[in-house]
């Protein structure tokens, strides 16, 4: 075979661009140790070094297939104008989640009160840059947060991301400090809705489970990052079961490759239910560009060609190209913009 073949791109629903740089040094310890290389990576970044050190990461997400990015950005309002334009400059579609941090983390993630949070978002927007609000986790927000974030999304239309239940701790912290586990909450305070979109979930209970089946929520996996950080497994059965949307980020972008996300959210599948082709090829693909669009609120984004002369197809059927990506290729596949 030879010659090009168009599909969708690839559509990366959940990024942290600046822990690219992360990759390689932080392989020992655990998720809270990670974190703590993660604050000190944060903690000196400059808008010029966002904009530098983004065009880099978001030029390998555009070659590895990806067109469109979600950027869940947390280091500073000045640093969320430079994501974009170091965006447009790699030629992706970039929706910036700006994450809302009203406790802990560090000082330049948090905003001094919502209000003060639903003013940037509002500045971003005025400024004609795409948005979503994402209350970082329940670790970053209180109740009253949540609250004032749920009723606006719901009142401006935008989409809501959330990071919940990525780790069994924020789960404890969560009952301890209100008598309910994450999704529970968001769903209390109005943040779980059919344009939430939940990212991880990977310790939610049966409950939790049917909540985001109930509110119409989806759910972004990150396998490769959850991989990287030991966080677990994903509820898969228990998701495919209740047909709760799914899309894939690369979060940490230890990996940038988007048909190894799949392949691992596969391969899980397979692991946890003794069964093959639990996700059929067609649909993994959906997942990995439709579906993050969908939870990214965009509407267009550009498509990918996959060079078919490209030694890891070779002798590959035309009708089994779609099957022999997610499980034979590598993100060289595609051919250059
Ligand atoms: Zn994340």
């Amino acid at each position: 075979m030879s010659g090009l073949l168009r599909l969708s791109g690839f559509v990366n629903a959940h990024s942290h661009a600046f822990q690219r740089a992360l990759r390689g040094k932080v392989e020992g310890g655990d998720f809270w140790a990670w974190r703590e290389s993660m604050l000190d990576a944060a903690r000196g970044l400059t808008p010029g070094q966002v904009r530098e050190g983004y065009v880099e990461t978001y030029r390998e997400m555009r070659a590895a297939g990806y067109t469109a990015v979600g950027e869940f950005h947390y280091v500073g309002f000045a640093e969320a104008e430079a994501a974009v334009v170091a965006a447009r400059e790699a030629g992706v579609e970039l929706v910036l989640l700006l994450a809302a941090y009203g406790r802990g983390g560090l000082d330049r993630f948090r905003q001094a009160s919502v209000v003060d949070y639903l003013r940037q978002v509002e500045a971003l927007r005025a400024r004609g840059v795409r948005v979503g609000v994402a209350p970082h986790s329940v670790r970053a927000c209180p109740r009253t947060w949540l609250e004032e974030i749920g009723a606006y999304a719901e009142r401006e239309g935008l989409v809501l991301h959330v990071h919940a239940d990525e780790q069994p701790r924020e789960i404890e912290e969560c009952l301890a400090e209100h008598g309910l586990r994450p999704l529970a909450l968001l769903a209390e305070t109005g943040c779980l809705g059919p344009r939430t979109t939940v990212v991880h979930a990977t310790h939610a209970d049966r409950r939790e489970l049917d909540l985001l089946a109930e509110h119409g929520a989806g759910v972004c996996l990150c396998p490769t990052t959850e991989a990287n950080l030991g966080d677990g497994f994903p509820p898969l059965e228990g998701l495919l079961e209740r047909r709760v949307p799914l899309c894939i980020g690369s979060d940490s972008n230890v990996r940038i490759d988007p048909l190894e996300e799949l392949r691992e959210l596969e391969g899980t599948a397979r692991r946890l239910t003794l069964r093959r082709n639990v996700i059929p090829a067609d649909e993994l693909l959906a997942i990995g560009s439709g579906a993050g669009t969908r939870a990214l609120g965009l509407d267009g984004w550009p498509d990918v060609e996959v060079d078919l002369g490209h030694r890891s197809l070779v002798g590959v059927e035309p009708d089994d190209v779609p099957a022999a990506l997610v499980h034979g290729c590598g993100a060289d596949v595609f051919s250059s913009p």
